[in-house]
Order: C-alpha cells, then sequence, then structure tokens
C-alpha cells in the first residue's frame, strides 16, 4: 500500500472492466454543486496528472462533454460509472497554488477507503464562471 510514503489505492468501475489506481494521500473529499456534480452525487478528489495510473486504455471508455467542451467525463462503457473526470475548472486558491491540470477522481471508487470518515469540502461549482 505504500510507495515512498504515498498511499497507492486500487479502484475500479462497478464492473470492474475500467481499473486504474490513485498514488495520494486522500484527506478530503469535493463535494460539488455544479450542474453535473449535483446530479452524480460523486465524492470527488483532485490529483496531479501522473498519479492516475490507467489499467484500462482511456478510448475504452465513453466520453461525455457538454457546455464549453473542456471538461471531460469518462464513463465505463459496461456498468455507466464515472471513475475519473477532467475538470472544466479550477478554484481560484488552486489556480494561484498549482495551476491544476490533472484529474477528478470518483473516491467511491477506490477500494478499501472509509469515504464516509472524510473531511468534506463544499465546492460552489456552480459559482464559477470560468470556461
Ligand atoms: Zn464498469
Amino acid at each position: 500500500m505504500q510507495n515512498g510514503g504515498t498511499p497507492i489505492w486500487q479502484a475500479a468501475c462497478h464492473c470492474r472492466r475500467t481499473r486504474f489506481e490513485v498514488h495520494a494521500e486522500i484527506d478530503h473529499a469535493r463535494i460539488c454543486d455544479c450542474s453535473i456534480c449535483h446530479q452524480r452525487g460523486a465524492l470527488i478528489f483532485r490529483v496531479p496528472e501522473n498519479a492516475l495510473k490507467l489499467m484500462t486504455p482511456l478510448h475504452d471508455l465513453a466520453l461525455y462533454q457538454w457546455g464549453t467542451g473542456t471538461a471531460k467525463d469518462y464513463f465505463c462503457k459496461t456498468c455507466g460509472i464515472l471513475p475519473f473526470r477532467r475538470p472544466r475548472t479550477v478554484t481560484p486558491e488552486e489556480q494561484a497554488a498549482e495551476n491544476f491540470s490533472g484529474w477528478a477522481v470518483n473516491l467511491r471508487c477506490i477500494e478499501g477507503l472509509a469515504t464516509l470518515k472524510l473531511p468534506i469540502r463544499q465546492i460552489r461549482g456552480h459559482e464559477l464562471a470560468l470556461p
């Protein structure tokens, strides 16, 4: 589970056709109120580009884009679960701190993670007018 201090989490969609690893210290969960996060109800955690290791090729997943077309929501073609996505926007703090350009992971796909014990970070996605 450990690799030089960074935990390695195994993750999969419901049918396990989509498998991936997350290399990160997961210390909170994001709940966003933008239109799609609100309907989906996912618990999200953002990781840098190289912290997500795909065992399933990206082209094996279905892709949903809407609005400005800058966010990419990936879905398992078999079970319909969203295991991760490319976010559309970053918060002002994130832009200042890290110029985020990684992945948003659906924490409910991570095996053995106590999602309901994580501190919740409320994200006011519907108020952000960033492209
Ligand atoms: Zn699946």
